[in-house]
C-alpha cells in the first residue's frame, strides 16, 4: 500500500511549507514560540542542511517535517500531500512510506542483530520473513555492512551503528531522509564517512535534510539554511564542497 498521491508535476517539491509556526503551551506562562512563519521548499534529490544554535527550533522543524508533531498554524505539503488533510492512519502510512529518520544516538535496539534492527520498519503483517531478511540484507549491503548483519549494536563501532540506522531508515525506500545531528556522537573522520553516504543517497535521488549546529558538517550539503529564534533564513549560495553543485529549486 502506498500513501495517498495526487496528480502532480514531476517538479512538485518533496517538502513545501508555508508560514509554518509552532507555539508550545500557547496562552500559558510557559508559552514558547518555537517556529515563526517558516517557508521552506526542498526538491527531490536535494541535500540541504539546517543550522542554528541550540534552542533555535531545528528539532521542532524536523518533527513537523517528519509528521511527528502538528503545527500551530501554516501548511505543510509532503510530496504534494497537505498533511493536515490526513487522519491518524493515513499520516502513519505517509510517514512510513515517505520519511526515514536518523538521530544522533542511533536509537538501535540493543538485543537485536543489525539485520533485525534494519528489518524492524517492515510491518510483520505486510512482509513475509524471507522477504524481510532479503531486503534487510540488501539494505545493509548498500551501506557497506553486508558482512556485519548478525552483529549486535554493541559489537559495532559508532559509525557502523549509524550506518545500520541509515539502512533501517531506508528500508521502506522513502524519498526523504531526515537526520537530526547524525554525526554529533561521531569523531570527525567517521562523521565524514556518514556525510559521504548522504551524498551517495542524494545522487540516488533521495532528498536529504541534515540538521546540525556544526558549520563544517553543514558545508557538505548543497544548500544551507540557518534558524534563528524560530525563523528560517536562506544563506549565501556556494556552501557546497565543490564536487556537488548548488541545486536551485526555489521558484520566484
Ligand atoms: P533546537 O533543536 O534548535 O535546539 P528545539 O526545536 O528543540 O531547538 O527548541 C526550540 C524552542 O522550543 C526552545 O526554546 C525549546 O525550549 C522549546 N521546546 C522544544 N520542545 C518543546 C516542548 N515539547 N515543549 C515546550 N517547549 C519546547
Ligand atoms: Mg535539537
Amino acid at each position: 500500500m502506498s500513501a495517498p498521491s495526487s496528480a502532480r508535476a514531476a517538479d512538485t517539491p518533496v517538502i513545501l511549507t508555508r508560514a509554518l509556526s509552532k507555539i508550545y503551551s500557547p496562552g500559558s506562562e510557559a508559552e514558547v514560540v518555537a517556529l515563526r512563519g517558516v517557508d521552506l521548499r526542498i526538491g527531490r534529490g536535494d541535500f540541504v542542511a539546517i543550522m542554528g544554535p541550540s534552542g533555535s527550533g531545528k528539532s521542532t522543524l524536523m518533527n513537523l517535517i517528519g509528521c511527528l508533531d502538528t503545527p500551530t498554524s501554516g501548511v505543510y505539503e509532503c510530496d504534494g500531500v497537505d498533511v493536515s488533510t490526513l487522519d491518524k492512519e493515513a499520516l502513519a502510512e505517509l510517514r512510513r512510506d515517505k520519511i526515514g529518520f536518523v538521530f544522533q544516538g542511533f536509537n538501535l535496539l540493543p538485543r537485536m542483530s543489525a539485520l533485525e534492527n534494519v528489518a524492524m520498519p517492515l510491518g510483520y503483517a505486510q512482509v513475509k520473513q524471507a522477504e524481510r531478511t532479503r531486503r534487510a540484507q540488501e539494505a545493509l549491503a548498500s551501506v557497506g555492512l553486508g558482512e556485519r548483519s548478525s552483529h549486535r549494536p554493541s559489537e559495532l563501532s559508532g559509525g557502523q551503528q549509524q550506518r545500520v540506522a541509515i539502512a533501517r531508515a531506508l528500508i521502506n525506500r522513502p524519498p526523504i531522509l531526515l537526520a537530526d545531528e547524525p554525526t554529533g556522537a561521531l569523531d570527525s573522520k567517521t562523521g565524514e564517512e556518514i556525510l559521504a553516504l548522504f551524498k551517495q543517497l542524494r545522487d540516488d535521488d533521495h532528498t536529504v535534510v541534515l540538521i546540525t549546529h556544526d558549520a563544517e558538517v553543514a558545508a557538505h550539503a548543497d544548500r544551507t539554511f540557518v534558524m534563528r529564534d524560530g525563523e528560517l533564513h536562506a544563506t549565501e549560495q556556494g556552501t557546497g564542497n565543490g564536487e556537488s553543485g548548488i541545486v536551485e529549486s526555489r521558484s520566484p
